[in-house]
């Protein structure tokens, strides 16, 4: 039996500093996906919550400390809340692997690291980044200065909540600005825990705000609140169009983080030992839950088969199970309503014309378990290579040449990676370049380099994260002009007649 006990009854907003408490209300039942049992329930904030956790935090921007503070005090915070992450990382990671079923030794050994190291990194960055001047135009000097932009209004997904909702809370609160985060209501536990935390390393009460709810209550009325300036919201592509409209006519600015389909190209050429570990681990690791993921797998067809055949053999052998236990490999699907999802893309597949190669089935077992699932599809026009299906379900394609690999990973609306394998600098130089995509891995998956901006093309988002990216989405330009000369003035009221 998981340690159910060691994680609330009931999930509250987490405001001012204090979790609201039991006020009754709308409640969403929180059930772990490695056995299908509730062991808590969610309190639904409604739009008057929404509207205190605002206001506590355009009155944590307006009046207090953190704004003002010194680029070294914040600095200092940051690295403790860096720390002070890694010092509960066991608790933190059990309460995110009882709401995702994301495997323990993953949140312990990567998304907690990547957590902490997100503060420690925003922490650095904003003490490396310069300010613009401008002395050309004679006689005045201007300067450019960047201010915290206010209230951020953070929308996150449950896929990888801590790992992802940190990056959001590290770099809107590094350059000064106060936020409302609001996590999916799938996976509500660890980030409210986790924002109690932060504060008790020292991050001043009301600077970060959560409120938990359904998108269609919680999260709506976060985006249409009018004292929100900017929203940062990682989701799926048509949550992300609902909130760009109203965040549009609120002539407000949003961030996109959206979701893919993203090609994984194999040349002949390639060490296809590492194109293998590579094709299984961007696939199948969080059970293919990853915005990034590998999905749509183009092998060259002189050696599709062996390739394939290889992949199949691999995936049959993934050690399926228990997400707390030291040696599993790939743990359950989030939830019960998106593994049938997941499953229902076999019959469409089948209908499509494409051939199951491997798993395609529901586990027997208690929990929402599925076998890697692979399949060949008929064409990349059909919709198993079309639509983000968001689990371990890779869909293989072949192509003859790099016109054909590049033409087939390009017809599609998404483009948020890219994966490339091939010894052939050439190709690698002349093909990563012409796939439309945010990001591009030649020869390597699923690297993250938090300097380097991250973000998609067409319907996987607007917008970029990284040091210099993120800086530009959460502050606000200040243009400051002043004579360095006697420069004259008109003297109106005072002017000579001729
Ligand atoms: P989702 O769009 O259903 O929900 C995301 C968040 O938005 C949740 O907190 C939800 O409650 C909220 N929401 C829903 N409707 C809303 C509304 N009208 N107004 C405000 N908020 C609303 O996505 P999901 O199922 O939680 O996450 C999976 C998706 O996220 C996938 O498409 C995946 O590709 C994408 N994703 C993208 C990235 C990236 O960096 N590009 C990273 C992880 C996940």
């Amino acid at each position: 039996m998981p340690p159910f006990d060691q994680a609330p009854r009931l999930v509250t907003s987490f405001i001012d500093g204090a979790f609201v408490g039991d006020r009754g209300g709308y409640r969403i039942p929180n059930f772990y996906p490695g056995n299908g049992q509730q062991f808590s329930a969610l309190q639904e904030a409604d739009a008057a919550e929404v509207d205190h956790a605002v206001r506590v935090a355009r009155a944590a921007f307006r009046e207090g400390p953190w704004p003002r503070m010194s680029i070294e005090e914040r600095q200092d915070i940051l690295m403790r809340v860096h720390d002070a992450i890694i010092a509960h990382a066991d608790e933190l990671a059990l309460l995110e692997c009882l709401d995702t079923g994301i495997l323990m030794r993953e949140i312990r050994g990567r998304h907690l690291v990547r957590a902490a190291y997100n503060f420690r990194f925003f922490a650095e960055a904003i003490s490396q980044q310069p300010d613009e001047a401008w002395s050309q135009q004679k006689g005045y000097f201007t300067y450019v200065t960047r201010d915290p932009v206010g209230v951020a209004g953070l929308i996150a997904p449950w896929n990888a909540p801590l790992a992802l909702a940190s990056m959001k809370l590290a770099a809107a609160t590094a350059f000064g600005n106060c936020c409302v985060l609001k996590p999916s209501e799938q996976t509500p536990t660890s980030l409210p825990r986790l924002v109690e935390i932060i504060e008790a390393a020292g991050m001043p009460r009301g600077v970060i705000n959560v409120v938990n709810g359904r998108g269609s209550v919680t999260g709506q009325a976060l985006v249409e609140h009018p004292d929100v300036d900017v929203v940062h919201f990682t989701g799926g592509t048509e949550t992300g169009r609902t909130i760009a409209r109203t965040m549009g006519g609120r002539l407000r600015r949003a961030e996109m983080e959206l979701g893919g389909k993203s090609a994984n190209i194999i040349f002949a050429d390639a060490n296809l030992d590492r194109a293998l570990d590579g094709a299984l681990v961007s696939i199948f690791s969080n059970s293919g839950q990853q915005c990034l993921a590998g999905s749509r797998i183009l092998v060259q067809d002189s050696i599709a088969r062996d390739f394939i055949a290889a992949f199949v053999e691999r995936a049959a052998r993934i050690r399926v199970g228990d997400p707390m236990a030291a040696d599993t490999e790939m743990g359950p699907i989030a939830s019960e309503a998106h593994r049938r999802r997941i499953l229902s893309f076999v019959d469409i597949a089948r209908g499509e014309g494409a051939r199951l190669l491997t798993g395609g089935h529901a586990l027997d077992r208690d929990g929402y378990f599925m076998a890697p699932t692979a399949v060949m599809a008929a064409s990349n026009g059909s919709r198993v290579c079309q639509e983000e299906i968001f689990g371990p379900f890779a869909s293989f394609l072949t192509f003859r040449d790099a016109e054909d690999a590049v033409a087939i990973a390009n017809a599609s609306q998404f483009g948020l990676v890219g994966y490339l394998w091939t010894q052939n600098l050439d190709t690698a130089m002349r093909v990563s370049r012409r796939i439309e995509t945010g990001v591009m891995w030649i020869n390597t998956p699923l690297n993250r380099e938090l300097r380097a901006p991250f973000g998609g093309v067409k319907d996987s988002g607007t917008g970029r994260d990284g040091a210099a990216s993120s800086r530009a989405f959460f502050t606000v330009e200040r243009t400051t002009t002043l004579p360095i000369e006697d420069i004259p003035l008109r003297r109106f009221g005072a002017e000579a007649v001729d």
